[in-house]
């Protein structure tokens, strides 16, 4: 059988590096099991993924499209047409994709409309939110794929309602969590760490990187003078996604005394995450580690398509009241939050649970090969 495995952005890398390792685990019995990893070229310099292959021991992608475009549309467009000719080199018996990015709609249309099976891994979260480039990504998987693995039993609720067949969906766990409790022995102090630790008193974590935060200088102006004011005295780390740092220089935002730091690599970003008082994010990923690491976390959005890390974990949705964000950063640094608790399955075990149902559902498919071929326009 062979597995064609897409990742495009830096949320994908950390989603991916569990289930390659367990198919090459599994492929030491099973020699017909084959995979080939697919980098679409989303996020491209070493800060957002060269160095994430390095710390997560990803094997070098097979190929990367190299894809091109600044608008959704382009880059959607051209992930399309690179992954097409791609499957047809390559005749998978399944395309695997993670998460919610345009790498994962783009390539489960372009599979499906040649035929392939399509596999969602996290599929099924919902913001209800529209205007999430990323919530139309996840609908559009979840409509046309064929095996959908979930990371809570709300998402699998969600595509029952959704009509999807209760024997597609197997409700498996986070492998963004598998990857987390892998690398906890191995995190590290970034390099600047000690131009970073001025203070011993503790630190807050800044990340930002959602449209709704930062493509409106009014409002992100806003977000750092409350941030600021209500700081009392602690200092923030802020390491900078490349759009983020983009709009601040170009709407010219004051950010104060705000420690902006490039963005860091997986194991210097768990070490910060961990050691800190609390997280101040918009990041998904980020909601579910700082819920498995029990530390604090204000979501600086009014959705969330990870209920469970507000029901059950550490996380609060503050959306983009000011009034609120003040009281719960004092919250925040007073020691005042919630106990959070584990959400089922979130055990390190998802990518064992996937490979061996995908290992189930296609153990006849090996050989002979598939026909796959460019379907025609109408
Ligand atoms: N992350 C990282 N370095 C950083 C910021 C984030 O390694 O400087 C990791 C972290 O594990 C986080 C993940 O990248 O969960 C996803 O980040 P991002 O906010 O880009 O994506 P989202 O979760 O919002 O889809």
């Amino acid at each position: 059988m062979k597995i064609t495995l897409v990742a495009g952005a830096r949320p994908n890398f950390m989603k991916i590096a569990p289930i390659i390792r367990e198919i090459k685990k599994t492929a030491i019995h099973n020699p017909e099991l084959k995979y080939r990893l697919v980098h679409t070229g989303q996020h491209y310099d070493d800060t957002m993924s060269g160095n994430f292959f390095r710390q997560l021991e990803i094997p070098e992608p097979n190929i990367n499209l190299c894809c091109k475009g600044s608008s959704q549309a382009e880059q959607t467009a051209s992930i399309m047409m690179g992954f097409e000719k791609d499957l047809i080199l390559n005749k998978p018996d399944l395309v695997l994709v993670v998460g919610d990015v345009n790498s994962t709609m783009a390539c489960t249309i372009t599979a499906k409309k040649m035929n392939i099976d399509t596999a969602h891994v996290e599929a099924g979260i919902r913001s209800g939110d529209m205007t999430m480039p990323e919530e139309i990504n996840r609908m559009i998987t979840d409509a046309i794929s064929d095996l959908y693995f979930t990371t809570s039993t709300m998402a699998t609720e969600t595509l029952i309602k959704e009509n999807i067949s209760e024997d597609k969906i197997h409700f498996v766990g986070n492998t963004m969590i598998d990857t987390l409790l892998q690398q906890m022995k191995r995190i590290q102090k970034p390099s600047n760490w000690s131009d970073i630790d001025t203070r011993i008193k503790g630190y807050l974590l800044l990340t930002l990187h959602r449209p709704s935060n930062v493509d409106d200088p009014i409002k992100l102006q806003i977000l750092f003078d409350i941030i600021h004011q209500n700081a009392e005295g602690y200092d923030i780390i802020f390491p900078i996604h490349p759009r983020t740092r983009k709009n601040i220089e170009t709407f010219g935002i004051e950010t104060y005394d705000i420690k902006m730091i490039a963005p860091q690599g997986y194991l210097e970003f768990m070490f910060l995450l961990s050691n800190s008082i609390g997280v101040i994010t918009d990041s998904g990923g980020v909601t579910e580690e700082a819920t498995v690491l029990n530390i604090p976390c204000i979501t600086l959005r009014n959705t969330t398509e990870r209920p469970e890390t507000v029901v059950i974990g550490t996380n609060e949705l503050v959306g983009d009241e000011p009034l609120y964000l003040a009281q719960f950063m004092s919250k925040m640094l007073n020691g005042n939050w919630k106990k959070g608790g584990i959400p089922e399955k979130w055990d390190g075990k998802a990518a064992e649970r996937i490979v061996s149902i995908i290992q189930d559902k296609y153990a006849n498919n090996f050989q002979p090969e598939k026909e796959v071929e460019m379907t025609e326009t109408i």
